[in-house]
């Protein structure tokens, strides 16, 4: 009778393993075809200097439409990473983005892009040569490209990711790390790799002016990255008491849906427009 029940679990788990395959089997299926078929679109977030709230650069998020359905990255980025199709994928966006980006500029905007990398998407062959060559394109200068990391992509066997890194900051790249913060890299890798950046994670901007200890470690995280040299950016920014905060701590530059939410290219233009008109 045990064993009939313990059988009858195997079953189920057997079926909910099975159904899981085949849904990762059909989102690789529809994720090629989406590419294929152009189904991505890059939206922007807008950052801001947070002394003069005026933009200095916009963060390249990518979308996805599968039909009439949002699905949102973190849905569907770990299955592209899986299928190698991150790279195409990737590819696409950092063209997609340093060309409209490069329009931008022309119209003597003065903006940056920040955009953000896979770790498979690092550890390609062609990786170095596909930003050059973005840039060259594009007439992007590098010095407005800013790529971002995460902490985990910088430890464990990360030589040849440093390496690359490395070398597209020489050629005049920004880099920064995201999510600072929550990763369970130490203090150290800061050294390991020249980072200009570092952007705060919204788990600590959320508790500002509500939770005393995210508030001080905040605090704490904005004088680090001055002290080391390094712009802060804070993100998640929703109430006007964090921004007031952050302002006072001197954090450098600020995101969030307070701020402005990611927009359409065309959202971009239409900032574009009534930013210039306002420094005319
Ligand atoms: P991230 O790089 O940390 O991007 C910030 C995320 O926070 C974005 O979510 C943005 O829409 C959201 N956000 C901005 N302001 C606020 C706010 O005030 N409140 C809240 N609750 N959220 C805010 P999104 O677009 O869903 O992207 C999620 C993550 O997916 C990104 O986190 C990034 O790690 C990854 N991602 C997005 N686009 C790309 C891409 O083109 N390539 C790669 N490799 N990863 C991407
Ligand atoms: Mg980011
Ligand atoms: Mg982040
Ligand atoms: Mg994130």
């Amino acid at each position: 009778r045990a064993k009939e029940m313990g059988g009858r679990r195997v079953e189920v788990f057997a079926a909910h393993m099975h159904a899981d395959v085949v849904r990762r089997l059909e989102l690789a299926a529809d994720l090629r075809r989406a590419l294929q078929e152009n189904q991505f679109a890059v939206e922007y977030q807008p950052v801001v200097d947070l002394a003069t709230s005026r933009v200095t650069a916009v963060e390249a998020l990518v979308r996805w439409w599968r039909g009439s359905v949002f699905v949102p990255p973190e849905q569907f980025l770990g299955p592209a990473e899986d299928t190698g199709l991150i790279v195409p994928l990737s590819e696409w966006i950092l063209k997609e983005a340093c060309r409209e980006v490069a329009g931008w500029r022309e119209s003597s905007w003065d903006i940056g892009l920040s955009l953000n990398l896979s770790a498979r998407q690092i550890t390609a062959p062609r990786f170095v040569e596909t930003v050059s060559e973005a840039l060259a394109e594009s007439g992007l200068p590098a010095s407005a490209l800013t790529l971002e990391v995460i902490e985990e992509m910088l430890v464990e066997d990360a030589e040849d990711t440093v390496a690359k890194l490395s070398e597209l900051r020489a050629l005049g790249v920004r880099l920064a790390i995201d999510d600072f913060g929550t990763g369970y890299a130490s203090l150290a890798f800061l050294r390991q790799l020249p980072v200009d950046m570092i952007k705060i994670d919204p788990s600590f901007v959320s508790g500002l002016g509500c939770d005393e200890t995210l508030t001080l470690l905040t605090r704490t995280i904005v004088r680090l990255g001055h002290d080391l040299g390094l712009i802060v950016v804070a993100e998640g920014i929703e109430r006007p008491e964090q921004l007031e905060l952050l302002r006072e701590m001197g954090c450098t530059r600020g995101q969030g849906y307070l701020v402005a939410r990611p927009m359409s290219a065309r959202g971009v233009d239409h900032l574009m427009r009534t930013t210039l008109q306002n420094t005319a």
